[in-house]
């Protein structure tokens, strides 16, 4: 993961394409050169890679931008050979994309594919609402936003992944956090661990607070339920006993039965 430029909001606004571009001619474009990650020479002057020890540890190496649809995505930056300036991955900006075959990163007012297969259904059209920007600075300026946020918050409260920009998935959250915040996301699951432990911790100290006081107050101490002492099995002259008095009772209810018929 590259260190990402930290843009300021106002500065982001400020920055006009025109203005970019212009930049990034005055620091010597690296526009039409091959990739320089490997070190190459511009302008008649000789690039090393970034293990040259004027590099300066830790610039920023890419930037935020958003693709057509609306994905985040990241842009290499091209710094200049004091490593004091960089575009701000402005030749990335004059990337197209044709909306007519769907391909993109080609530079120019038209499609080379439908160019080259005389396209019938564009004509090679350079209309710019046909030929529109591979990149953009801003999320707001993005033609075609998909629906892909959800309500699942990304776990740093300053990042802009919240509220109404949240995540789908949890997995998708935590593949974020990983990747855009991951020295806050390792203290964040440290913290997340210890308060664990904590829990644990107070848990057991209130079962061994509730142990000892169970031992403490003992066999004589205060019993939550009384217990019900078990039914005695009746004795066979109790039986007897019972039975008698049913057959009492029966030989009355007759004899009263009897004397109501008189
Ligand atoms: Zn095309
Ligand atoms: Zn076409
Ligand atoms: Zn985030």
């Amino acid at each position: 993961m590259p260190t990402v430029l930290d843009m300021d909001t106002t500065e982001e606004l400020a920055l006009d394409t025109d203005m970019v571009e212009e930049e990034s001619w005055r620091v010597g474009s690296t526009d039409g050169a091959p990739d320089l990650s490997d070190g190459g020479m511009v302008n008649g002057v000789r690039v090393r890679p970034a293990r040259d020890k004027t590099v300066t540890k830790g610039r920023p190496a890419a930037r935020r931008a958003w693709m057509a649809n609306g994905t985040e995505t990241l842009l290499p930056l091209a710094w200049d050979t004091d490593g004091k300036n960089h575009d701000y991955g402005a030749r990335y900006f004059r990337k197209r994309l044709c909306l007519c075959c769907q391909r993109g990163g080609f530079k120019g007012r038209q499609c080379p594919d439908c160019v080259k297969k005389n396209c019938s259904l564009c004509n090679s059209s350079s209309n710019p609402k046909k030929i529109i920007p591979c990149f953009y600075r801003r999320r707001a300026d993005v033609p075609f936003p998909t629906k892909f946020y959800g309500s699942i918050d990304c776990f740093l409260v300053g990042c802009i992944r919240r509220d109404s920009q949240g995540f789908l998935t949890q997995a998708d959250m935590r593949l974020h956090a990983r990747s855009m915040h991951k020295l806050e996301y390792q203290a964040h699951l440290e913290s997340l661990e210890i308060d664990k432990k904590d829990e644990v911790t107070e848990l057991r100290r209130r079962l061994d607070d509730l142990m000892s006081n169970m031992s403490r107050q003992g066999p004589t101490g205060p019993t939550v339920a009384t217990a019900q002492p078990p039914k005695k099995r009746r004795t066979k002259a109790q039986i007897e006993a019972a039975r008698q008095l049913g057959e009492n009772s029966k030989a009355r209810a007759a004899r009263r039965a009897a004397g109501a018929a008189a």
